[in-house]
Protein backbone atom coordinates (compact mmCIF):
# COMPACT_ATOMS: atom_id res chain seq x y z
CA UNK A 1 0.00 0.00 0.00
CA UNK A 2 0.98 3.43 -0.63
CA UNK A 3 0.62 6.37 1.12
CA UNK A 4 0.80 7.76 4.56
CA UNK A 5 0.18 6.56 7.85
CA UNK A 6 -1.91 8.95 10.05
CA UNK A 7 -1.64 8.99 13.89
CA UNK A 8 -3.61 10.53 16.45
CA UNK A 9 -2.27 10.15 20.06
CA UNK A 10 -4.20 11.20 22.98
CA UNK A 11 -6.23 13.87 20.72
CA UNK A 12 -9.33 15.64 22.50
CA UNK A 13 -10.93 18.71 22.07
CA UNK A 14 -12.63 21.12 24.44
CA UNK A 15 -14.69 23.76 23.45
CA UNK A 16 -15.80 26.92 25.34
CA UNK A 17 -18.09 26.18 28.33
CA UNK A 18 -16.20 22.77 28.76
CA UNK A 19 -18.08 21.25 25.60
CA UNK A 20 -15.84 17.85 25.09
CA UNK A 21 -16.30 16.81 21.44
CA UNK A 22 -13.58 14.94 21.71
CA UNK A 23 -12.45 12.91 24.55
CA UNK A 24 -8.53 11.84 24.73
CA UNK A 25 -8.40 9.55 21.28
CA UNK A 26 -5.64 7.08 20.33
CA UNK A 27 -6.33 6.23 16.34
CA UNK A 28 -4.01 4.58 13.85
CA UNK A 29 -5.11 4.60 10.02
CA UNK A 30 -2.71 2.71 7.82
CA UNK A 31 -1.00 3.95 4.91
CA UNK A 32 -3.78 3.46 2.24
CA UNK A 33 -6.37 2.69 4.43
CA UNK A 34 -10.25 4.54 4.06
CA UNK A 35 -11.59 5.08 7.30
CA UNK A 36 -15.53 6.12 7.76
CA UNK A 37 -16.16 8.12 10.87
CA UNK A 38 -19.80 7.07 11.54
CA UNK A 39 -22.19 8.16 14.59
CA UNK A 40 -24.86 10.25 14.97
CA UNK A 41 -24.89 14.13 15.20
CA UNK A 42 -22.81 15.92 17.87
CA UNK A 43 -20.78 12.83 18.98
CA UNK A 44 -17.55 14.48 17.59
CA UNK A 45 -17.01 13.04 13.95
CA UNK A 46 -16.16 16.27 12.40
CA UNK A 47 -14.20 17.67 15.35
CA UNK A 48 -11.81 14.60 14.73
CA UNK A 49 -11.85 15.10 10.92
CA UNK A 50 -10.90 19.03 11.71
CA UNK A 51 -8.12 18.02 13.93
CA UNK A 52 -6.59 15.82 11.47
CA UNK A 53 -6.83 19.21 9.09
CA UNK A 54 -5.49 21.31 10.76
CA UNK A 55 -8.55 23.44 11.39
CA UNK A 56 -8.85 22.70 14.70
CA UNK A 57 -6.07 22.76 17.07
CA UNK A 58 -5.99 19.24 19.73
CA UNK A 59 -6.16 20.02 23.81
CA UNK A 60 -2.94 19.97 24.99
CA UNK A 61 -0.95 16.95 25.13
CA UNK A 62 -2.62 15.43 21.83
CA UNK A 63 -0.52 14.66 19.25
CA UNK A 64 -0.84 14.52 15.58
CA UNK A 65 1.76 12.60 13.63
CA UNK A 66 1.65 11.89 9.57
CA UNK A 67 4.30 9.26 9.21
CA UNK A 68 6.78 9.96 11.83
CA UNK A 69 6.57 13.76 11.46
CA UNK A 70 5.03 15.66 14.09
CA UNK A 71 2.23 17.52 12.48
CA UNK A 72 0.18 18.98 15.46
CA UNK A 73 1.60 22.51 15.11
CA UNK A 74 2.06 22.68 11.24
CA UNK A 75 -0.79 24.35 9.76
CA UNK A 76 -3.35 23.65 7.38
CA UNK A 77 -1.84 24.94 4.28
CA UNK A 78 1.79 22.69 4.89
CA UNK A 79 0.18 19.60 6.16
CA UNK A 80 -0.39 18.56 2.29
CA UNK A 81 -4.40 17.41 3.19
CA UNK A 82 -6.99 17.26 0.74
CA UNK A 83 -10.19 18.06 1.17
CA UNK A 84 -13.76 17.60 0.28
CA UNK A 85 -16.94 19.25 1.73
CA UNK A 86 -20.43 18.82 1.60
CA UNK A 87 -21.11 22.18 -0.23
CA UNK A 88 -18.44 21.42 -2.89
CA UNK A 89 -17.00 24.66 -1.92
CA UNK A 90 -15.79 24.57 -5.91
CA UNK A 91 -14.83 28.48 -7.40
CA UNK A 92 -17.92 29.46 -9.91
CA UNK A 93 -15.92 32.05 -12.03
CA UNK A 94 -13.27 29.11 -13.03
CA UNK A 95 -14.15 26.00 -15.30
CA UNK A 96 -13.94 22.54 -14.50
CA UNK A 97 -10.22 22.17 -15.76
CA UNK A 98 -9.09 25.39 -14.08
CA UNK A 99 -10.69 24.25 -10.57
CA UNK A 100 -9.37 21.26 -10.71
CA UNK A 101 -5.56 22.19 -11.31
CA UNK A 102 -5.84 25.01 -8.95
CA UNK A 103 -4.28 23.34 -6.04
CA UNK A 104 -1.43 22.48 -8.52
CA UNK A 105 -1.43 25.89 -9.56
CA UNK A 106 -0.61 27.55 -5.93
CA UNK A 107 2.02 24.94 -5.57
CA UNK A 108 3.60 26.49 -8.29
CA UNK A 109 3.19 23.59 -10.63
CA UNK A 110 2.70 24.79 -14.13
CA UNK A 111 2.95 24.17 -18.20
CA UNK A 112 2.47 20.43 -19.55
CA UNK A 113 3.20 18.96 -15.91
CA UNK A 114 0.41 20.47 -14.72
CA UNK A 115 -1.65 19.93 -17.83
CA UNK A 116 -1.14 16.41 -17.49
CA UNK A 117 -1.97 15.69 -13.94
CA UNK A 118 -5.11 17.31 -14.37
CA UNK A 119 -6.18 15.33 -17.29
CA UNK A 120 -5.09 12.14 -15.44
CA UNK A 121 -6.90 12.71 -12.08
CA UNK A 122 -10.15 14.09 -14.10
CA UNK A 123 -10.38 10.75 -16.34
CA UNK A 124 -9.57 9.17 -12.99
CA UNK A 125 -13.08 10.88 -11.49
CA UNK A 126 -14.95 10.55 -14.83
CA UNK A 127 -14.90 13.93 -15.63
CA UNK A 128 -13.78 13.65 -19.33
CA UNK A 129 -15.09 15.93 -22.00
CA UNK A 130 -16.14 19.08 -19.26
CA UNK A 131 -13.12 20.58 -18.83
CA UNK A 132 -14.09 23.94 -19.88
CA UNK A 133 -17.89 23.80 -18.43
CA UNK A 134 -18.64 26.39 -15.97
CA UNK A 135 -19.47 24.85 -12.62
CA UNK A 136 -23.09 26.20 -12.19
CA UNK A 137 -23.86 23.79 -15.63
CA UNK A 138 -22.62 20.35 -13.57
CA UNK A 139 -24.81 18.44 -11.85
CA UNK A 140 -24.58 18.11 -8.11
CA UNK A 141 -22.66 14.47 -8.64
CA UNK A 142 -20.54 16.09 -11.21
CA UNK A 143 -19.91 19.25 -8.70
CA UNK A 144 -18.66 17.13 -6.20
CA UNK A 145 -15.93 14.84 -8.66
CA UNK A 146 -14.90 18.44 -9.64
CA UNK A 147 -14.45 18.66 -5.82
CA UNK A 148 -12.67 15.20 -5.70
CA UNK A 149 -10.50 15.91 -8.22
CA UNK A 150 -9.45 19.40 -7.58
CA UNK A 151 -8.51 18.10 -3.78
CA UNK A 152 -6.67 14.86 -5.32
CA UNK A 153 -4.44 16.68 -7.96
CA UNK A 154 -1.89 18.00 -5.96
CA UNK A 155 -1.56 14.63 -4.50
CA UNK A 156 -2.26 15.30 -0.98
CA UNK A 157 -0.88 12.99 2.12
CA UNK A 158 -4.29 12.43 3.08
CA UNK A 159 -7.74 12.69 2.06
CA UNK A 160 -10.66 13.97 4.25
CA UNK A 161 -14.14 14.12 3.30
CA UNK A 162 -16.87 16.09 5.42
CA UNK A 163 -20.13 14.13 4.41
CA UNK A 164 -19.29 14.45 0.90
CA UNK A 165 -22.82 12.54 0.19
CA UNK A 166 -25.10 14.30 2.00
CA UNK A 167 -25.95 17.41 -0.29
CA UNK A 168 -26.81 15.44 -3.47
CA UNK A 169 -30.60 13.91 -3.52
CA UNK A 170 -31.01 10.11 -2.78
CA UNK A 171 -31.00 8.40 -6.02
CA UNK A 172 -27.08 10.36 -7.01
CA UNK A 173 -26.33 9.72 -3.48
CA UNK A 174 -26.78 6.12 -4.15
CA UNK A 175 -24.66 5.90 -7.31
CA UNK A 176 -22.05 8.62 -6.34
CA UNK A 177 -21.22 6.78 -3.18
CA UNK A 178 -20.53 3.39 -5.63
CA UNK A 179 -18.22 5.56 -8.04
CA UNK A 180 -16.95 7.12 -5.34
CA UNK A 181 -16.17 3.86 -3.15
CA UNK A 182 -14.49 2.53 -6.75
CA UNK A 183 -12.37 6.16 -6.96
CA UNK A 184 -11.52 5.94 -3.32
CA UNK A 185 -10.09 2.73 -3.53
CA UNK A 186 -8.43 3.28 -6.76
CA UNK A 187 -5.72 6.64 -5.67
CA UNK A 188 -4.53 4.25 -2.96
CA UNK A 189 -4.71 7.28 -0.73
CA UNK A 190 -5.45 7.42 3.05
CA UNK A 191 -8.33 8.65 3.18
CA UNK A 192 -10.68 9.40 6.00
CA UNK A 193 -14.44 10.69 5.67
CA UNK A 194 -17.53 11.71 7.81
CA UNK A 195 -20.93 10.26 7.56
CA UNK A 196 -23.66 9.76 9.42
CA UNK A 197 -25.25 7.23 7.06
CA UNK A 198 -23.95 3.34 7.40
CA UNK A 199 -24.54 2.31 4.00
CA UNK A 200 -22.30 5.14 2.97
CA UNK A 201 -19.61 4.49 5.67
CA UNK A 202 -19.92 0.54 4.85
CA UNK A 203 -20.12 0.70 0.72
CA UNK A 204 -16.61 3.02 1.14
CA UNK A 205 -14.91 2.14 3.73
CA UNK A 206 -12.40 -0.31 4.87
CA UNK A 207 -12.65 0.17 8.67
CA UNK A 208 -15.19 2.22 10.53
CA UNK A 209 -14.28 3.93 13.49
CA UNK A 210 -18.51 4.44 15.00
CA UNK A 211 -18.48 7.48 17.49
CA UNK A 212 -21.03 8.25 20.30
CA UNK A 213 -20.81 11.11 22.62
CA UNK A 214 -17.30 11.80 21.89
CA UNK A 215 -15.20 8.75 21.67
CA UNK A 216 -15.24 5.67 19.00
CA UNK A 217 -17.21 2.77 20.82
CA UNK A 218 -15.61 0.40 18.37
CA UNK A 219 -13.80 0.18 15.18
CA UNK A 220 -13.37 -2.40 12.39
CA UNK A 221 -14.34 -3.98 8.83
CA UNK A 222 -17.65 -2.98 8.16
CA UNK A 223 -18.64 -6.70 8.42
CA UNK A 224 -16.94 -7.37 11.53
CA UNK A 225 -19.01 -4.53 12.64
CA UNK A 226 -22.01 -5.62 11.45
CA UNK A 227 -22.20 -9.37 13.11
CA UNK A 228 -19.90 -8.86 15.68
CA UNK A 229 -20.79 -5.71 17.73
CA UNK A 230 -19.20 -4.70 20.66
CA UNK A 231 -21.51 -2.71 22.68
CA UNK A 232 -25.42 -2.15 22.57
CA UNK A 233 -24.95 1.18 20.76
CA UNK A 234 -23.36 -0.71 17.72
CA UNK A 235 -25.68 -3.33 17.68
CA UNK A 236 -28.06 -0.91 17.60
CA UNK A 237 -26.73 2.44 15.66
CA UNK A 238 -25.66 -0.47 12.73
CA UNK A 239 -28.13 -2.04 10.92
CA UNK A 240 -30.72 -1.43 13.39
CA UNK A 241 -30.57 -4.56 15.33
CA UNK A 242 -33.57 -5.73 17.70
CA UNK A 243 -32.72 -5.70 21.28
CA UNK A 244 -34.97 -8.69 23.23
CA UNK A 245 -35.31 -7.96 27.00
CA UNK A 246 -36.63 -10.77 28.87
CA UNK A 247 -36.01 -13.13 31.75
CA UNK A 248 -33.08 -15.00 30.97
CA UNK A 249 -33.50 -18.69 32.95
CA UNK A 250 -31.81 -21.96 31.89
CA UNK A 251 -30.81 -21.00 28.32
CA UNK A 252 -34.01 -20.16 27.92
CA UNK A 253 -35.49 -16.14 27.19
CA UNK A 254 -38.76 -15.33 28.22
CA UNK A 255 -40.47 -12.69 26.61
CA UNK A 256 -43.70 -10.95 26.55
CA UNK A 257 -44.44 -13.25 22.76
CA UNK A 258 -43.90 -16.23 24.29
CA UNK A 259 -40.21 -18.19 24.46
CA UNK A 260 -37.00 -18.64 22.94
CA UNK A 261 -34.47 -21.12 23.26
CA UNK A 262 -30.95 -18.85 22.92
CA UNK A 263 -28.07 -21.74 22.91
CA UNK A 264 -26.70 -19.63 25.80
CA UNK A 265 -24.97 -21.52 28.63
CA UNK A 266 -23.95 -20.23 31.75
CA UNK A 267 -25.04 -16.43 33.17
CA UNK A 268 -27.64 -14.34 31.33
CA UNK A 269 -25.61 -11.94 29.11
CA UNK A 270 -26.09 -8.23 29.21
CA UNK A 271 -27.28 -7.58 25.74
CA UNK A 272 -29.11 -9.86 23.48
CA UNK A 273 -29.35 -8.72 19.80
CA UNK A 274 -31.22 -10.13 16.84
CA UNK A 275 -30.96 -7.98 13.15
CA UNK A 276 -34.04 -8.11 11.71
CA UNK A 277 -33.29 -10.08 8.55
CA UNK A 278 -32.53 -12.96 10.29
CA UNK A 279 -36.18 -13.63 11.94
CA UNK A 280 -38.20 -15.91 10.04
CA UNK A 281 -42.02 -15.29 10.23
CA UNK A 282 -43.50 -18.80 10.67
CA UNK A 283 -47.26 -20.33 11.05
CA UNK A 284 -48.65 -18.69 14.41
CA UNK A 285 -49.99 -21.97 15.48
CA UNK A 286 -47.81 -23.66 18.10
CA UNK A 287 -45.25 -21.37 17.75
CA UNK A 288 -43.60 -20.60 20.72
CA UNK A 289 -42.85 -17.08 20.02
CA UNK A 290 -45.62 -14.66 18.79
CA UNK A 291 -46.70 -11.25 17.67
CA UNK A 292 -48.78 -9.77 15.61
CA UNK A 293 -47.82 -7.27 12.73
CA UNK A 294 -48.78 -3.75 12.70
CA UNK A 295 -46.49 -2.21 10.24
CA UNK A 296 -45.42 -3.11 6.62
CA UNK A 297 -43.58 -1.37 4.43
CA UNK A 298 -43.03 -2.62 1.04
CA UNK A 299 -39.46 -1.92 -0.52
CA UNK A 300 -39.41 -3.83 -4.01
CA UNK A 301 -36.59 -5.81 -2.48
CA UNK A 302 -37.79 -6.31 0.68
CA UNK A 303 -40.98 -5.51 2.95
CA UNK A 304 -40.19 -3.75 6.51
CA UNK A 305 -42.63 -5.28 9.17
CA UNK A 306 -43.26 -3.78 12.49
CA UNK A 307 -44.55 -6.62 14.87
CA UNK A 308 -45.37 -5.99 18.39
CA UNK A 309 -46.00 -8.18 21.62
CA UNK A 310 -43.15 -9.55 21.61
CA UNK A 311 -40.81 -7.98 23.77
CA UNK A 312 -40.91 -4.50 25.15
CA UNK A 313 -40.06 -2.48 21.92
CA UNK A 314 -41.67 -3.65 18.95
CA UNK A 315 -39.64 -5.71 16.59
CA UNK A 316 -38.33 -5.19 13.18
CA UNK A 317 -38.43 -7.60 10.59
CA UNK A 318 -37.29 -7.57 7.27
CA UNK A 319 -38.68 -9.87 4.75
CA UNK A 320 -37.29 -10.68 1.21
CA UNK A 321 -39.72 -10.31 -1.46
CA UNK A 322 -43.45 -9.22 -1.65
CA UNK A 323 -45.07 -12.71 0.15
CA UNK A 324 -44.86 -10.70 3.52
CA UNK A 325 -47.73 -11.17 6.15
CA UNK A 326 -50.24 -8.08 6.39
CA UNK A 327 -51.34 -5.63 9.13
CA UNK A 328 -53.74 -7.24 11.77
CA UNK A 329 -52.21 -10.52 11.17
CA UNK A 330 -51.00 -12.93 14.07
CA UNK A 331 -47.39 -14.25 13.19
CA UNK A 332 -45.31 -16.75 14.69
CA UNK A 333 -41.29 -16.05 14.90
CA UNK A 334 -38.62 -18.28 14.16
CA UNK A 335 -35.41 -16.89 16.07
CA UNK A 336 -32.54 -19.15 15.27
CA UNK A 337 -29.94 -18.86 18.49
CA UNK A 338 -26.84 -19.32 16.35
CA UNK A 339 -28.29 -16.08 14.69
CA UNK A 340 -28.47 -14.35 18.21
CA UNK A 341 -25.90 -11.34 18.48
CA UNK A 342 -24.66 -11.47 23.10
CA UNK A 343 -22.49 -9.91 24.91
P1 LIG B 1 -22.89 16.49 12.96
O1 LIG B 1 -23.08 15.16 12.28
O2 LIG B 1 -24.16 17.09 13.43
O3 LIG B 1 -22.02 17.43 12.16
P2 LIG B 1 -20.60 15.73 14.58
O4 LIG B 1 -20.58 14.33 15.04
O5 LIG B 1 -19.74 16.07 13.43
O6 LIG B 1 -22.09 16.19 14.34
P3 LIG B 1 -19.18 17.82 15.95
O7 LIG B 1 -19.50 18.86 14.95
O8 LIG B 1 -17.80 17.29 16.00
O9 LIG B 1 -20.19 16.60 15.85
O10 LIG B 1 -19.57 18.41 17.38
C1 LIG B 1 -19.34 17.71 18.61
C2 LIG B 1 -19.81 18.57 19.75
O11 LIG B 1 -19.01 19.73 19.86
C3 LIG B 1 -21.25 19.05 19.60
O12 LIG B 1 -21.83 19.06 20.89
C4 LIG B 1 -21.08 20.47 19.10
O13 LIG B 1 -22.17 21.27 19.48
C5 LIG B 1 -19.80 20.90 19.77
N1 LIG B 1 -19.05 21.89 18.97
C6 LIG B 1 -18.57 21.71 17.71
N2 LIG B 1 -17.89 22.79 17.29
C7 LIG B 1 -17.95 23.70 18.31
C8 LIG B 1 -17.43 25.03 18.51
N3 LIG B 1 -16.71 25.63 17.56
N4 LIG B 1 -17.70 25.63 19.68
C9 LIG B 1 -18.40 25.02 20.65
N5 LIG B 1 -18.91 23.76 20.54
C10 LIG B 1 -18.69 23.10 19.40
Amino acid sequence: MTGTELQLLGCAKTFAGDTKALLPTDLVVKPGEILGLLGPSGCGKTTMLRIMAGLETPDSGGKILFDDEDVTKVPIEHRSIGMVFQSYALFPNMSVQQNVGYGLKVRGISGSERDDRVNEVMSFCRLDGLADRAINQLSGGQRQRVALARAVAPRPRVLLLDEPLSALDAALRDTLRDELAVILRGLSMTAVFVTHDQSEAMAIADTIAVMRAGRIEQRAAPEVLYRDPQTDFVASFVGGANRLSGRFENGQLHLEGGTLKTGIEGQQPDHIFIRQEDIRITNPDGASLRGKVIGRVYLGTHTKLTISGVCEAPLMVTLQGADAPKIGDLVGLDIPANSLIHF
